[in-house]
C-alpha cells in the first residue's frame, strides 16, 4: 500500500488556515486532519477532541515522558503538540495527513519527515490579519501585539516552506492548497518506491 502524505499547514494566527482547511477537507476525501494537544484555554464554539485535545500542563508533561509527541512547541505561554498516534497509523493506511502547526513544528517535521509537503498561508497585508485577529473578539490588546510581532517573525520564515499561499479568498485558497496535494501525490520523489517496485515486480518479460 502507498503511503499517505504528511502535510504541514503553517502561518501566522488570523491568516486563515483553519478556514482554508475546511473547505480542503470539502473537496479532498482522502484527508486525515491531526488533532493537536494544547494546555491553552478552548475558545467559543472550540471542542475538546475536535479542534484540540486540551490538556493541563501535567497531562501534557506526561504525554512527552510517554514519548507520545511527534513534536511539541510552547507558543504564547501555553504548550501545543502533535499526537504520533494522529499521524503515523494513518500515514501508513495510505490517508494524507494535515498537520496545522507553528513555523518551528515545521522545521522539527520536516527533519524527520523530509518528504512532507510544507504549505504557508499567509494574509494579504498585515491590516488585513490585525483586523482579522481583533475580529476574534479574544485577543486583549498586549496578546494582539504580541501575536503581530510574532507573525512577522513567522512571515519572515515562510519562504522556506515548499508553498506559499495568500489568502485572499478562502475558495481560491483551499483550491490551491488542494491542487498543491494532487501535483505532489504525482511527484517523482513521493513515488521512488512505487516506481523501483514496478520496474522490479512480475513476469512482464
Ligand atoms: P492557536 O492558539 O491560535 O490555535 O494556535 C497558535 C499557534 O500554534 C498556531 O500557529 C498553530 O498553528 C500552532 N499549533 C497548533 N497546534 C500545534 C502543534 O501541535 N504543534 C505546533 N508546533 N504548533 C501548533
Amino acid at each position: 500500500m502507498k503511503k499517505g502524505l504528511l502535510i504541514i499547514l503553517s502561518g501566522p494566527s488570523g491568516a486563515g488556515k483553519g478556514s482554508v482547511l475546511a473547505e480542503v477537507k470539502k473537496r479532498y476525501d482522502n484527508l486525515a486532519v491531526s488533532v493537536s494537544v494544547t494546555t491553552r484555554q478552548p475558545r467559543a464554539g472550540e471542542i475538546d477532541g475536535v479542534h484540540y485535545h486540551f490538556k493541563t500542563v501535567d497531562e501534557f508533561i506526561e504525554l512527552g515522558r510517554q514519548d507520545a509527541f511527534l513534536e511539541n512547541e510552547c507558543n504564547y505561554g501555553n504548550y501545543y503538540g502533535t499526537l504520533k498516534s494522529e499521524v503515523i497509523d494513518n500515514l501508513n493506511r495510505g490517508k494524507d495527513v494535515v498537520l496545522e502547526i507553528d513555523v518551528k513544528g515545521a522545521f522539527n517535521v520536516l527533519g524527520k519527515y523530509p518528504d512532507a509537503v510544507s504549505i504557508f498561508v499567509c494574509p494579504s497585508s498585515m491590516d488585513v490579519l490585525k483586523e482579522r485577529l481583533k475580529g476574534r473578539g479574544s485577543e486583549t490588546a498586549e496578546a494582539l501585539r504580541v501575536r503581530l510581532t510574532s507573525a512577522i517573525g513567522e512571515i519572515k520564515q515562510a519562504t522556506r516552506y515548499g508553498y506559499v499561499v495568500v489568502n485572499n479568498d478562502i475558495q481560491e485558497s483551499a483550491e490551491d492548497v488542494v491542487s498543491i496535494i494532487k501535483a505532489e501525490k504525482c511527484s517523482a520523489k513521493i513515488n521512488r518506491e512505487f516506481i523501483e517496485n514496478l520496474a522490479n515486480g512480475g513476469n512482464a518479460l
